[in-house]
């Protein structure tokens, strides 16, 4: 049987950027990247597709995969759950592929507790400042006001957590964070 895939948790704050960085590190072509997609009971955002960004599930249908014991890791996360399926994760390092999870940090924690003998590479991205971080989490104007405070106070007291990755890495920009994240992974495969 060949090396075994790495699991690879990208997490962060909320409106730190994952989701872009997510998208950009997908399209490095010799990091041999999947990524897991997650179950969540959330409605899809415009342009958002049922299997590619999320499975769109019900909360009886989320509830009954907790309770099957199929998922990886779950949390909720305003007033949403959110969770990822562990056949898949597990199906796609056995093939080899490196698996990208990219997690809010409760459910980055979970894995980590859980895979003390297989311990996956954990990857924290942080805002160039507070400052900024809120400014992000407000650009985004899908959502109403007590729903941003709710995310502000999970942003702060995430980023008291990034200690206990295995990297951290500052979203500046883009570009820049991407090429330091996909250099992390290339050591990571050659060791
Ligand atoms: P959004 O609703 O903005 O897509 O995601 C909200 C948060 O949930 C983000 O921080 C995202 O990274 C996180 N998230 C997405 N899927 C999962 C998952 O399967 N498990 C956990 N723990 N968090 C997730």
């Amino acid at each position: 049987m060949g090396k075994k895939g790495l699991l690879i948790i990208l997490s962060g704050p909320s409106g730190v950027g994952k989701g872009t960085i997510r998208q950009e590190i997908m399209k490095e072509p010799d990091l041999g990247l999947c990524y897991s997609v997650s179950l969540t009971t959330r409605a899809p955002r415009e342009g958002e597709k049922d299997g590619i960004d999320y499975f769109f599930v019900s909360e009886e249908e989320f509830e009954r995969q907790v309770g099957a014991g199929n998922l990886l890791e779950y949390t909720r996360f305003v007033k949403h759950s959110y969770g990822t399926p562990r056949d898949y994760v597990e199906r796609l390092r056995s093939e080899g592929k490196n698996v990208l999870l990219e997690i809010e940090v409760n459910g980055a924690m979970q894995v980590m507790r859980k895979m003390k003998d297989d311990p996956p590479l954990s990857i924290f991205i942080l805002p160039p400042s507070y400052k900024e971080l809120e400014r992000r989490i407000r650009g985004r104007s899908t959502e109403c006001e007590a729903v941003i405070q709710e995310r502000l106070k999970q942003a702060k007291a995430e980023l008291r957590l990034a200690e206990n990755y295995s990297y951290r890495v500052i979203n500046d920009n883009v570009g820049g964070c991407v090429s330091r994240i996909a250099q992390i992974i290339r050591q990571e495969m050659g060791s």
